[in-house]
């Protein structure tokens, strides 16, 4: 039986097939999967926790008193350390009928419940480093350019639907940095959607040579400036001192720089189990990605043109792989939909990856092995 859910649909199926199910924990977390067990018509019995106080809500039970309840079913939330303890404190009660629910699901229901989206987006598909293997296909692209009249109105609509609310949108490449009318970006961005944190990613290489007009439009428009950095020379300490004469403190995502990259295979057959990989995928509905009028629930299936157009290959994102975003009737529409599993999955081979540590860091070498093998 499923242990741990990294789905809200396989979430609800699963707890559909119980009589009684609980939820153990009655904190906020507990609060956010009740309500969304509600939305799918879900009835639980209630939430339970170890010991009781007699005063608490009716719908709280102590576990004691509902262990023995027939067809009985328990969803355990909660931080790792504390899932662990758990656990371990059911199996020594010999309850089998748990279910864990991931750390992913739960920042996807917090959002569904909050009815905000958290997305990326390309402003440059191609990029000026051009790391093996690149998950997101750069070195294969040709120079591209996402146009303003398309942002805008992209964004516009996705803003619309959610009220101007994100919970986070990434601006990133390939190379955002190399978009000469970035400045535009950051400003288009930040008024569709006045509430929710806005990231540049970037490699920073450009970060000592780009005008200080970028710099003041970070400020202006409350947007983060996030780093990643690469073992190739570069004066990091320069780029810092001049984020900061525009109040701009720049975050990074590693301490030392890349040296070692992860791996998720392409699998040109395209035979393996799409649902079962989305299911279980980190990136399914977590890598939300914007490209030409559409939401991808992953990345991968957005960006894989330059890598068909290269190797000539046809790995093929279905229709229904990406969401059309005029089409949906509103935002609960769309996040439902970001939820189903979609059939593009079938190409990645899973049962390799790595998310660190596979390969020294290096530039392509342009060879299809870095995305399959
Ligand atoms: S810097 Fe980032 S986008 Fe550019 S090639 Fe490397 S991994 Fe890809
Ligand atoms: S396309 Fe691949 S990386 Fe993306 S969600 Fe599916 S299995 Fe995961």
């Amino acid at each position: 039986m499923l242990k741990y859910c990294n789905n809200e649909r396989q979430l609800v199926e699963l707890v559909s097939l119980y009589k009684n199910v609980y939820i153990f924990g009655m904190g906020e977390t507990a609060q956010i999967i009740s309500r969304r067990l509600k939305n799918y018509g879900v009835a639980f019995a209630g939430f339970c926790i170890n010991n009781i106080a007699p005063d608490l809500s009716v719908d709280v039970y102590a576990l004691d008193d509902v262990i023995t309840s027939e067809n009985s079913f328990f969803i355990i939330a909660g931080e790792k350390q504390i899932q662990d303890e758990i656990i371990a404190y059911f199996l020594k009660l010999n309850i089998s009928a748990y279910v864990v629910v991931s750390d992913k699901l739960i920042r996807v229901m917090n959002r569904a419940d909050k009815k905000l989206i958290k997305f990326q987006t390309h402003l440059v598909d191609h990029c000026n480093l051009n790391c093996r293997g690149c998950y997101h296909f750069s070195p294969l692209s040709k120079e591209k350019y996402v146009e303003l009249d398309e942002f805008a109105k992209d964004f516009s609509r996705l803003s619309d639907l959610f009220d101007g609310k994100a919970e986070e949108i990434w601006l990133l490449g390939g190379e955002p940095l190399l978009h000469p009318e970035i400045n535009e970006c950051l400003e288009i961005a930040r008024n569709s959607f006045p509430v929710g944190l806005i990231k540049v990613l970037t490699n920073g290489l450009l970060l000592n040579v780009i005008g200080e007009d970028f710099y003041d439009s970070l400020s202006e428009n409350d947007v983060q400036l996030w780093v990643t950095k690469y073992p190739v020379e570069f004066d990091y300490e320069k780029a810092e001192r001049r984020a900061l004469q525009h109040h701009i403190s720049i975050k990074y995502f590693n301490k030392e720089p890349v040296r070692e990259l992860g791996h998720q295979p392409l699998d040109l057959n395209g035979k393996r189990n799409s649902v079962s990989n989305f299911y279980n995928c980190y990136r399914s509905d977590e890598c939300v990605d914007l490209k030409h009028g559409k939401l991808f629930s992953c990345f991968i299936p957005a960006e894989i043109g330059p890598f068909n157009d290269y190797f000539n290959t046809n790995l093929f994102a279905s229709d229904n792989d990406g969401i059309d975003i005029y089409s949906v009737q509103d935002a609960d529409d769309l996040l439902s939909r970001l939820e189903k599993p979609i059939s593009f999955c079938r190409y990645c081979n899973r049962n390799d990856v790595a998310v660190s540590g596979r390969f020294p860091w290096c530039r392509s070498e342009y060879n299809i092995l870095e995305w399959t093998e």
